[in-house]
């Protein structure tokens, strides 16, 4: 058991789980998957992109909290989301192509300023690979119950982790803040999008892998028409 399931209070009596002061909510895995397929297949994706935002914008205070109590040690981060993932239910995370993590936490700025405007070749910034996404199985259970795949076509295209892909922006959003003097992250996180570039759901296996890039230039900031974090296979 981690840090955060050891923290989970479950108030019988007001009805509640929570950490702290953030409520938590227990829902069946296929449960909720079954609302994304019972949406329009043209809709998906756009759901999708919103809760990898919502993820992304409401995680990103206890990504901070977590980091500010780490002493802004990234690479203990890392392995605070891998286990507080776990605790959650949210798969068996493994952030993969780590160099050292004083060469990253250097980098990550740096190289955000220096691949601005490259393409999509330049090496991701961060790697997750997540063995068994909760969102993988419900959207597969889901498929099952009603005796089908949930459809050919959008089972041959469509990235369903979007929630993981939004903790892992907020994640790297934290890490890409420029470093204080006292190691606390001050400034604006720099311009970043996570793709899921993998995912078992529609390419198959049991691993679903996720990358941290740059943000092309057009969603740098002073020009952002619309975020969209989770950007699936397409
Ligand atoms: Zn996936």
């Amino acid at each position: 058991m981690g840090a955060l399931a050891g923290r989970l209070v479950f108030d019988e009596a007001c009805g509640e789980v929570r950490d702290g002061p953030r409520r938590y909510l227990l829902m069946r895995a296929d449960v909720l998957m079954g609302a994304l397929a019972r949406l329009p297949m043209q809709v998906r994706g756009d759901m999708l992109a919103a809760l990898a935002d919502s993820v992304r914008d409401n995680g990103a205070d206890s990504v901070r909290a977590y980091l500010a109590q780490l002493g802004g040690d990234g690479d203990a981060l890392l392995s605070a989301m891998t286990v507080a993932a776990a605790d959650l239910g949210w798969g068996a995370w493994r952030f993969t192509g780590q160099e050292s993590v004083a060469h990253r936490e250097a980098a990550i700025p740096a190289s955000l300023r220096q691949h601005a405007g490259q393409d999509d070749s330049a090496a991701p910034l961060l790697s997750l690979a997540v063995r068994n996404s909760p969102f993988v199985a419900g959207w597969r259970a889901e498929g099952h119950v009603q005796g089908r795949r949930v459809d050919p076509e959008s089972a041959s295209t469509l990235a369903v982790c979007a929630p993981i892909a939004g903790m892992l922006a907020a994640v790297a959003d934290a890490l890409s803040r420029e470093t204080g003097a006292g190691g606390e992250r001050v400034g604006a996180a720099a311009s970043i999008e996570v793709v899921e570039s993998h995912c078992a759901a529609s390419h198959g296996g049991e691993e679903c892998r996720f990358e941290v890039r740059a943000a092309p230039p057009a969603l740098q900031p002073g020009f952002r028409p619309q975020r969209r974090t989770h950007r699936g296979a397409e």
